[in-house]
This record gives C-alpha cells, sequence and structure tokens, in this order.
C-alpha cells in the first residue's frame, strides 16, 4: 500500500502505527500514513534548529522571493494539486481549488513581508537618545490543521510564519494529508532551505509532543473546540503562545425586505457546499416574521431537492461525499437528534447512495424546520449537509440568537435596509459578519478569528495579526555620548524630561 511519508529534513525514526487514508468517492482505502511521535518530532525540531538561524538572518526581500516563487508554482500546478486534494477530501474540484487559492492569497501578503515587518523608530526620545523597536521571528513554530482545508489553512500559517523568519513544523489532518507535503516539497523547490518547512504526520500523541516540546515557541491549531481548548490550556501551560480556531455554528438571518430568490441561492451554497464541512458554512438560517418563513421555505425546498450530489470529479456536481463514514454516522444522529428534539424534518437526506458509488461516504441534503434555541441539535455543531431553521419574530429576537450561541465564528444578514443591516454588524456578539455575503471569510490582508468558543486565544490568523503572532517585539533604546557627563543621577529611574 502507498504510504505516504512526513516531510522532514532527517530520517524519522521507523513507523509502528498508521492510519488510513481514505477515497470518500468510492470508500476504499488508498494509501496510508505513518503517525509520528516525540522521537519524530525530535528529528524534525533539530532539523529546524539547524535552519532557522540562516533563514531569520536572510534579508526580508529574499525571503519574499522564495514566497513569489512558491506563489508561482503552486499557481501552475493547481489542477494537479486540487485532483490530489479532491481524492482525499471527497469536495468537489472547483473546490478544492478555491481550497488552494485562498491559501495563494496570504502567501501573496506574505510576500509583504518586509513592509509588514517594519519596526518602529523615535528620534529624541530624550536628551541623545533614540528608541527603536523591531519585529523579530520567535524560532520554531508549528501549526496543526483539520481535513477540511487541506491547503488554506496550512498556507494561512506557513506562510506568514516563514516569511517573517521562523522554521515551520506542520502537523495536517491525518485524513487528507498529501497537499500539506507537495506543499512542503514545493516550498523546497521556490529556495526555501531544507529543514524551514516539514511535514510531520500524526494523531493526539503527535500533537502533545508538539505542546510539550520545549523548544517550539507558538502553536496555531485549527480544528474542533474541544481540541483547540485543549491545544490552548496545554500549550499555554507550557509557556507557548497559542492561537487555537475551533468550532462554529453561523446564522444566516433574512429580513423580510430581503431578496428572497438571491437568499434562496446564497444559503444553498453556503449550506450544502462542501456537504457542509466549513467552519464558515451557514447552517441555521433565522427568517425574521412567519411570512418571511412561509416565504423562504416555499422556495428552499425545491432548490434543497435540485441539489446534486457527485463524485469530487462531477463538474456538474454542488458537493460531493463527506470525509469518512464516521463522520456520515455522526451528522445522521444529529439528523435523528433533531427528530427527537421535535424539529420537522422537511427533507431527508439519510440513506442517499450514488449509483456506481454505493460505498461512498456520500449523504443527502437535510433540512430541519421549527429547530428551537434549547435543542442540543441547535447548540452544536454538526458540520454536514444539514440546514436548521429557526424562526424568530423580530430583528431584536434574531440579533439574540447567534449573539447568545455558544460559538461565534462567523453570521450573515441578507436585507436591502442599511440601517439594520449596520445595526447588526455593530451589535452581534460573533467574530466576523457577512452583510448578504452569506460566507464572510476575510481577505488575506485582513484577519480571520472568530469569538466565544469558536477561538481560544486572542490573536487571529493571518493579514497583520498573523505577523504580530509569528513574531515579538524588541525594543532598543540608544544613547551615544560624546564624552560630557549629562549630570544625572544614576540611582533614580531614568526619566526622558
Ligand atoms: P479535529 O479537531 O478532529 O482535528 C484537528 C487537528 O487536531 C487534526 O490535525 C487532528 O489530527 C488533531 N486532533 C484530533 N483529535 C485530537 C485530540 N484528541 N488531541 C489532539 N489532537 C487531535 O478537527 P477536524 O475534524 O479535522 O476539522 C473539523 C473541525 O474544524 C470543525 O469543528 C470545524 O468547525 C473546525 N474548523 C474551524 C475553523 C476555524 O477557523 N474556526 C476552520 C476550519 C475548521
Amino acid at each position: 500500500m502507498r504510504t505516504i511519508d512526513h516531510h522532514i529534513a532527517g530520517d524519522p525514526p521507523a513507523y509502528t502505527r498508521f492510519a488510513h487514508v481514505f477515497d470518500p468517492n468510492t470508500g476504499a482505502v488508498q494509501a496510508r500514513v505513518p503517525l509520528g511521535t516525540a522521537e519524530t518530532l525530535e528529528t524534525a525540531v533539530a532539523a529546524a534548529r539547524r535552519a532557522q538561524p540562516g533563514w531569520a538572518a536572510t534579508n526580508p526581500q529574499r525571503r519574499a522571493r522564495v514566497m513569489f516563487r512558491f506563489r508561482e508554482l503552486v499557481e501552475a500546478q493547481i489542477d494537479d494539486l486540487a485532483r490530489l486534494l479532491s481524492a482525499e477530501h471527497g469536495k468537489v474540484l472547483a473546490d478544492s481549488r478555491g481550497d488552494i487559492q485562498r491559501g495563494l492569497e496570504v502567501i501573496e501578503f506574505a510576500c509583504g513581508i518586509p513592509h509588514a515587518m517594519k519596526g518602529e523608530y523615535t528620534q529624541g526620545a530624550g536628551p541623545g537618545i533614540d528608541v527603536y523597536s523591531m519585529r523579530v521571528p520567535l524560532g520554531i513554530g508549528a501549526g496543526i490543521t483539520p481535513f477540511n482545508f487541506p491547503a488554506m489553512i496550512p498556507m494561512w500559517m506557513f506562510g506568514i510564519a516563514i516569511a517573517c523568519g521562523n522554521a515551520f513544523i506542520l502537523k495536517p489532518s491525518e485524513r487528507d494529508p498529501s497537499v500539506p507535503v507537495r506543499l512542503a516539497e514545493i516550498l523546497r523547490e521556490a529556495g526555501a532551505p531544507e529543514g524551514i518547512l516539514q511535514v510531520v504526520h500524526g494523531d493526539r500523541e503527535m500533537v502533545e509532543a508538539i505542546l510539550d516540546h520545549p523548544e517550539i515557541a507558538a502553536v496555531s491549531f485549527v480544528g474542533s473546540t474541544e481540541v483547540a481548548q485543549h491545544v490552548y490550556a496545554r500549550g499555554t501551560a507550557a509557556g507557548k503562545r497559542v492561537q487555537a480556531m475551533g468550532g462554529a455554528k453561523n446564522h444566516g438571518i433574512v429580513m423580510p425586505d430581503a431578496d428572497l430568490d438571491q437568499v434562496v441561492a446564497d444559503l444553498v451554497g453556503a449550506a450544502f457546499g462542501s456537504a457542509g464541512e466549513r467552519c464558515m458554512a451557514l447552517p441555521v438560517v433565522v427568517p425574521v416574521g412567519a411570512a418571511t418563513a412561509e416565504a423562504l421555505r416555499e422556495r428552499l425546498v425545491p432548490a434543497i431537492h435540485g441539489l446534486r450530489i457527485g463524485i469530487s470529479t462531477d463538474a456538474e456536481a454542488h458537493y460531493g461525499p463527506v470525509v469518512n463514514a464516521a463522520h456520515r454516522e455522526r451528522i445522521e444522529r444529529y439528523i435523528q437528534m433533531g427528530v427527537d428534539e421535535g424539529a420537522e424534518l422537511v427533507v431527508d437526506g439519510r440513506g442517499f447512495t450514488l449509483q456506481g458509488h454505493e460505498d461512498g461516504f456520500f449523504i443527502g441534503p437535510s433540512f430541519l424546520d421549527h429547530v428551537k434555541p434549547h435543542m442540543r441539535s441547535y447548540q452544536e455543531e454538526i458540520f454536514g449537509p444539514v440546514l436548521q431553521m429557526v424562526r424568530a419574530d423580530s430583528f431584536e429576537e434574531a440579533l439574540r440568537l447567534p449573539s447568545d450561541h455558544p460559538y461565534g465564528n462567523g453570521v450573515a444578514i441578507f436585507t436591502r435596509n442599511g440601517h439594520a443591516a449596520r445595526e447588526f454588524a455593530h451589535r452581534v456578539n460573533v467574530g466576523m459578519v457577512g452583510i448578504n455575503v452569506p460566507i464572510p471569510v476575510p481577505v488575506a490582508y485582513h484577519t480571520f478569528g472568530g469569538w466565544k468558543r469558536s477561538a481560544f486565544g486572542d490573536i487571529n490568523q493571518h493579514g497583520p495579526e498573523g505577523v504580530r503572532f509569528w513574531t515579538r517585539i524588541k525594543t532598543v533604546t540608544q544613547r551615544w555620548p560624546d564624552g560630557t557627563p549629562d549630570g544625572s543621577n544614576a540611582f533614580v529611574i531614568p526619566t526622558m524630561g
């Protein structure tokens, strides 16, 4: 069986454990991936330790040039990479290209690192005294990433960390590890020295080794909330800087004045695209007023029935299979939970099979109406092609739903009323807001991060916050005396007066 190896500058220790990598389209095992240990990590850290000082001393334009070349090389093979990504993840090819493209946008931001890392300077802060501060890399950083964006999320992290002068160790999801390895190979081709980007595979054992390793200065994590919280607690207890993004349950508020045809087109894409396996999906719709709810439902149901589920290479398919059989079962359990809790299952996607691909991990779209805020199936993340409708009587009630929900990643409002949109954006207790934009993932030169149980730590991903996360500040206060005593009392705290 094909083995998807670590990408380490050095010889990793002999493998003992493996995980299967499935083809979600067929359900077949297509490769295996070694699950690394603390010893594997040690090999990678040793290589990073050797490589990082020289890389940090490389001037920022040269580091940026590596990023420019990397961008060109990835762009040139985006179709091959998308095929590799779809074959392990299951998302359709156009969506895989989008996954890579959104990552490349962060690389484009990283190409501007000479400017983004510039420090500050104050001339004459005191008599003959100047002060300057500089941003310096942390040393060795690590990233732990989820299965759902195997290209974009690693690039969010390593693009900036490496451009800032750090060495980076990536622990991608063991479910779709091939694209992260290819990206590391391409960065080498682009001119990054050996040991600057390494990929170690593994599960909990590897994650804990990363969190406990004394030479890893910072950890960026994206995944489910329970793991994010654990990573944050353990990593910070070990003295590391940690940002840990978790799960989500994003709401789409539909005001009575919204263009409902546009809303339906946006909603089905945002709720069911990538089989709902996006942290910025819109799995909850909140129509305001009974008339809006009825009119929306009337249009939504045929649109949902019209969705085409297909293998990831089917250019006509709206979405493909979910990542594995266990995840499909979990989604189905949540649908049943919704029914048991009293919601109305209007469209039931369970039991769907795709002709010719009966063993693939497919699930049809589901739609539940009359979902209530106290239901567990509403409180928790499902992460599948399931849309839940929670009816609200007023704008205030609709505003409270996402604001009071435990997750606070993204939210969207659909309206033609600028005042309502502005009120909503200013008052909602959620980190990323869309106004007539169903999936408000911020562009690369802004920053990405949710609130509440969607993120632990307080520095966002990418953009200027990414540069803050992957550097620290050193401030120098200097004086070049000309030999004349300045008459100050050396026993008193110096002041600039
Ligand atoms: P996951 O939490 O299962 O895995 C994420 C990473 O943690 C993987 O690398 C995995 O190997 C590792 N891991 C898994 N279990 C672990 C454990 N017990 N201890 C230590 N490490 C562990 O998440 P996933 O299923 O790969 O991804 C889907 C989740 O990620 C969803 O909850 C989704 O909302 C979330 N997500 C969040 C964002 C965001 O920016 N907020 C973006 C994408 C995905």
